[in-house]
């Protein structure tokens, strides 16, 4: 797992939105859960860019909540997904691909349990089940609130 956090900007397809995160972390995520999947396309490559994150181009940024806890944002004119954007802290999650930064390390899988069997990544990570990945961040343990939590 990498150390340290840096400094990043990333954009859009259409470059109508920049998203600058002054405490990103090096080491990333992957999401297989079925929303994110259904968001990108395949699995999501999530940048824990804390809470200092700033946003150029507000009036591009149209909002999906997808669950009780976050919501995601996409650019309204080419539809590039920006952030995943929890309510409880505050975090802004933001697709790696946004940046062009080769530093990160794909470290840990998350909803391991909803990877279809089509496609695997042959990092050496953490994986957890969706219920592993909720109990660790809220001590959730029910489906129900599964459901609520997810990514
Ligand atoms: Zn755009
Ligand atoms: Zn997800």
């Amino acid at each position: 797992m990498l150390e340290g956090k840096v400094n990043i900007t990333g954009r859009c397809l259409c470059g109508g939105v920049e998203v600058t995160a002054s405490q990103a972390s090096k080491s990333i995520s992957a999401c297989h859960c079925g929303m994110c999947r259904r968001w990108t396309g395949g699995a999501l490559l999530l940048v824990d860019c804390g809470e200092q994150v700033s946003i150029k181009g507000g009036d591009y940024i149209a909002l999906h909540q997808t669950s009780a806890v976050g919501e995601r944002a996409f650019c309204a004119e080419c539809g590039s997904g920006l952030y995943y954007h929890y309510f409880d802290n505050g975090h802004y999650f933001v697709p790696a691909g946004l940046f062009e930064f080769d530093g990160f390390s794909l470290d840990q899988q998350i909803f391991i349990d909803e990877k279809p069997p089509y496609y695997q990544f042959s990092s050496s990570t953490i994986d957890s089940t969706g219920k592993e990945f909720c109990q660790r961040r809220h001590g959730a343990d029910t489906i129900e609130v599964l459901d609520n939590y997810r990514t």
